[in-house]
C-alpha cells in the first residue's frame, strides 16, 4: 500500500453551465478566480473538462487542506470532491479503493459503487467494473451490504484520460456566479452586523464589489475604524482583493447637525451618504450601490425613509437584506464568519448625533426644503469625497481586531 495517495481536487460548476453563450466568460472569470486565490498553497495543475476543474498537486508542499478551504469560498462552485488517483488498471483500482476509503466503508453498513468510463479504451465496461469492484469491497468488509438505491455510502470510480479516479464524498461549495460577472459595484461598510452580509449576499449573485466606510473622528475612533478593516478582511474571502474607502465624514455630519431639523435628520444624512458614495461610484466606474438595510429595521429603513434616501442619486441601489430578518441575517453573519467580529461595542457614525424621535414617514418635499436650507453642504460632501482614503484589503492579510 502506498505511503500517499496521490490526490486531486475535483470543483463543480453549478448555474453558470445554464449560461449558454456566456458559459466562456463565466468560465473564464472562474478560472482566473480559483487561479488568484490558491496561490501561496503550492505549485499545482488547473485543467477544466465537462463542468468539472481538477486542480492536480504538481508539488510536494501542495497543501490539500488549505486549497480545499479556499475553493470553498469561491462563487460559481457548488461542490468538492477530493478523489484519489491511479493507473488505469484494475487490481490498482481496488488496491487504492480500500487503502483510499477502507476507513469511510468500515464506519457504515451499506454501500455501492458507481462506474464512469470515459476513457473507452478500458478494457471493462462500467457494470462490469461496479460488479467486481463491488465484490471486491464486500470481501474486504464482509459486514457490508449492497443498498442501491440509499446508499450510506457511494464508491465512484471515473475512468479518465489521466487516470483511474476514486471519488471521496462530496461536499457543499459556495455556489452562485463567478465574482464578476455581473459587473460591479461599491457596497457600504459599517461596523455592523447587515453590510457584511449584504456584501456576501450580492458577491455571491456575481458582484465584484468594493466598500466604502464613513468615518468621523474624533466622534468615531480609530479602534471603529479597524473593526471595519477587519470587516473588509473577513469578506475578501468571498469578495476577492479589493478597497476599503474611508471617507472623512465628520465636516459633513457636523453641518448637519447644526442645520438639520432633528427628526429628519438621519434621513437627510443617509442622503447625503448615498450622495457621496456615488460620487466615489462613478470615479472608480462602478455600477450600483449596495446596502444591508431592512425593511422597517429602523426608522431610516421605513417604506417613506428609503423613498427619499433613493431620490439623493442616480444609481441603483441593491439591498440583499431587505426581507430578511435580523436572526437570518444573524444565521448568514454567523455562517460566513464576520458576526463575532461585527459585535463588538464600537461606535459607528450613523449612531452619533442621532435623535431620539426620529420620523417614520419623512416626505421628500421637507426632505428637498431642508436641503435647500443648508447651501454649505454640497460643498462639505464635495470635500470629503475628494479627500477619500483607499485602504487596500488583500485576501487573508486581514488585521486580527
Ligand atoms: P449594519 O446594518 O451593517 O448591521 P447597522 O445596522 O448599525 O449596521 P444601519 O443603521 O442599519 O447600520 O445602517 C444601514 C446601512 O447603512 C448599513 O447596512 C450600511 O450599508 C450603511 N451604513 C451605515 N453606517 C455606515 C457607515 N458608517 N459607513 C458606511 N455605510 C454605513
Ligand atoms: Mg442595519
Amino acid at each position: 500500500m502506498p505511503d500517499r495517495i496521490p490526490e486531486i481536487l475535483l470543483a463543480y460548476e453549478g448555474e453558470m453551465t445554464l449560461k449558454g453563450l456566456n458559459r466562456g466568460r463565466f468560465e473564464s472569470c472562474l478560472n482566473k478566480t480559483i487561479r488568484s486565490r490558491l496561490r501561496g498553497v503550492g505549485d499545482c495543475r488547473i485543467t477544466q473538462a465537462q463542468s468539472t476543474v481538477f486542480i492536480a498537486p504538481a508539488s510536494p508542499d501542495f497543501d490539500m487542506d488549505e486549497a480545499e478551504r479556499r475553493l470553498a469560498h469561491i462563487f460559481g462552485l457548488v461542490r468538492l470532491s477530493r478523489a484519489a488517483v491511479c493507473e488505469k488498471d484494475f487490481a490498482a483500482i481496488c488496491r487504492t479503493a480500500e487503502a483510499y476509503l477502507g476507513l469511510a466503508l468500515r464506519a457504515v453498513r451499506t454501500f455501492k459503487v458507481e462506474a464512469k468510463r470515459a476513457d473507452k479504451k478500458f478494457p471493462m465496461q462500467s457494470p462490469e467494473l461496479c460488479r467486481e469492484l463491488g465484490a471486491h469491497l464486500l470481501r474486504c468488509h464482509p459486514h457490508l451490504r449492497v443498498d442501491v438505491h440509499d446508499p450510506q455510502l457511494e464508491v465512484m470510480v471515473e475512468i479518465r484520460e489521466g487516470g483511474a479516479y476514486l471519488h471521496g464524498p462530496k461536499r457543499e461549495a459556495a455556489g452562485g456566479l463567478p465574482v464578476g460577472t455581473s459587473g460591479r459595484a461599491l457596497n457600504l461598510l459599517s461596523g455592523g452586523i447587515d453590510s457584511p452580509v449584504a456584501a456576501y449576499m450580492m458577491a455571491r449573485r456575481g458582484l465584484a464589489l468594493h466598500h466604502i466606510h464613513f468615518a468621523s473622528p474624533p466622534y468615531t475612533s480609530a479602534r471603529a475604524r479597524q473593526k471595519v478593516e477587519a470587516l473588509a478582511g473577513l469578506v475578501s474571502e468571498y469578495t476577492g482583493d479589493c478597497t476599503l474607502f474611508v471617507v472623512p465624514y465628520t465636516a459633513p455630519q457636523e453641518y448637519l447637525r447644526d442645520h438639520a431639523p432633528a427628526e429628519i435628520f438621519t434621513v437627510l444624512m443617509r442622503r447625503s451618504m448615498l450622495r457621496i458614495a456615488a460620487a466615489v461610484t462613478k470615479r472608480c466606474e462602478l455600477d450600483a450601490l449596495v446596502t444591508g438595510e431592512s425593511l422597517a429595521q429602523v426608522a431610516s429603513q421605513t417604506l417613506a425613509a428609503l423613498q427619499c434616501t433613493d431620490t439623493a442619486q442616480q444609481l441603483p441601489v441593491l439591498r440583499p437584506c431587505i426581507g430578511m430578518d435580523k436572526n437570518e441575517i444573524i444565521a448568514v453573519a454567523r455562517r460566513i464568519g464576520t458576526f463575532e467580529t461585527s459585535i463588538q461595542p464600537y461606535e459607528d457614525c450613523c449612531t452619533i448625533f442621532t435623535p431620539p424621535h426620529p420620523k417614520t414617514r419623512p416626505h421628500l418635499s421637507e426632505i428637498l426644503a431642508a436641503e435647500a436650507a443648508m447651501p454649505g453642504l454640497p460643498a462639505l460632501e464635495a470635500a470629503a469625497a475628494e479627500g477619500v482614503e483607499r485602504v487596500p484589503v488583500r485576501i487573508g492579510e486581514a488585521p486580527p481586531f
